[in-house]
């Protein structure tokens, strides 16, 4: 955090040092952003993204939409827009704060965007099949996304039975934990390891923690083997 002074702030532990959340997927011939974040532009930069086929996007809050207008630079090699996936919570926010991107008047260099309007049913982008899984961040609705055995969840704090039943089944689940202390519209990292717990997840990662949580290595050791934290640059492969 700006200006913070903290043990997480201050660490020399690379895996103390995180960016806002998002998540790269991959298969052999398609590449998906979730969420473009204010870091959106180091995160492809630092993980050598040369070629993205689609955003997918959880909800409108601007820590997850801030970096849209990089996208430009995936417009210029591909020569055609970026295909965008949101609903229409997420559509009416994307439309406002990046106006010059969907106004008439297009001017040459402005990114481009083909907007795709999701709701709760599945759809496919290229070769991956995506889940959509309705959850609460407070009373807004979020989006997370299954992909395969492979779940990924942030910003939520409620999650009901029927979306559960969206999620289990899945071999690795990434859910947001933000700290141990309650919080309006987060899960805690207890409200998230009993969730993983009581859907039979056999491992997860956690994700969006505020440097309140702790250092890394700090928190993992109390967590069984089988749920940790996330870091920047984790990649799973299935
Ligand atoms: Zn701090
Ligand atoms: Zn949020
Ligand atoms: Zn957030």
């Amino acid at each position: 955090m700006i200006g913070c002074s903290c043990v997480v702030c201050t660490s020399p532990d690379k895996k103390d040092k995180r960016l806002r959340s998002s998540i790269l997927v991959q298969s052999k011939t398609t590449t998906i952003v979730v969420d473009t974040t204010p870091d959106f532009r180091y995160q492809m930069l630092r993980a050598n993204v040369k070629h993205l086929d689609a955003v997918v996007f959880t909800h409108p809050h601007k820590d997850h939409i801030a970096g849209l207008d990089d996208i430009r630079a995936y417009n210029f090699f591909s020569h055609k827009p970026m295909e965008i996936f949101a609903n229409a919570l997420t559509e009416e926010a994307l439309r406002r704060e990046f106006i010059y991107v969907f106004s008439e008047n297009k001017y040459p260099g402005l990114p481009k965007v083909n907007l795709n309007t999701i709701e709760a049913e599945p759809f496919v982008v290229g070769d991956i099949p995506v889940i959509p899984i309705e959850v609460y961040h407070l009373k807004m609705p979020v989006l997370g996304f299954r992909f395969g055995k492979f779940t990924y969840i942030t910003d939520a704090n409620r999650i009901d039975e029927n979306e559960r039943q969206k999620i289990k089944g899945s071999k690795v689940l990434v859910i947001n934990a933000l700290r141990k202390e309650e919080h309006i519209s987060h899960f805690t990292l207890n409200e998230s390891v009993a969730l993983v717990q009581e859907l039979n997840i056999p491992a997860a990662y956690f994700t969006h923690m505020s440097h309140q949580i702790g250092k890394h290595e700090e928190v993992n050791k109390i967590l069984p083997d089988n749920l940790q934290l996330a870091w920047d640059g984790l990649t799973l492969e299935f």
